[in-house]
C-alpha cells in the first residue's frame, strides 16, 4: 500500500472503497509496447475526475522500459457477454 492509500483508507474508510474501484479503472497505457497498468497498481488515487487525452511522462514497466508519454484512459465497465440459447 503507498502513502495516500494509506492515509485515506485510514481517514474516510467509506470513500476508500470507491476510490479504489475508481481508482482501479484508471489506466496507463505505454504508446511503445502496448503495457498497461491502472493508477491504482501505481499507488495513486483517481476519484472523481474526468479526463480525456490526458498523458503523463513515465517509464514503462512492461516490456519496453522506456521513458514515454503513456496514454492515460477510463477504462469501461463491461458486463460479461450472456452466450447461450435465447
Ligand atoms: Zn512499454
Amino acid at each position: 500500500m503507498s502513502f495516500w492509500h494509506k492515509l485515506f483508507g485510514t481517514l474516510m474508510p467509506d470513500t476508500f472503497k470507491d476510490m479504489e474501484a475508481e481508482s482501479r479503472l484508471w489506466m496507463l497505457q505505454c504508446p511503445a509496447c502496448g503495457h498497461e497498468v491502472s493508477i491504482w497498481d501505481l499507488g495513486g488515487i483517481r476519484y472523481k475526475a474526468y479526463s480525456k487525452g490526458k498523458r503523463m511522462l513515465r517509464r514503462c514497466r512492461g516490456g519496453c522500459g522506456k521513458i514515454k508519454w503513456h496514454r492515460v484512459y477510463k477504462k469501461e465497465m463491461k458486463e460479461p457477454q450472456a452466450s447461450g440459447t435465447v
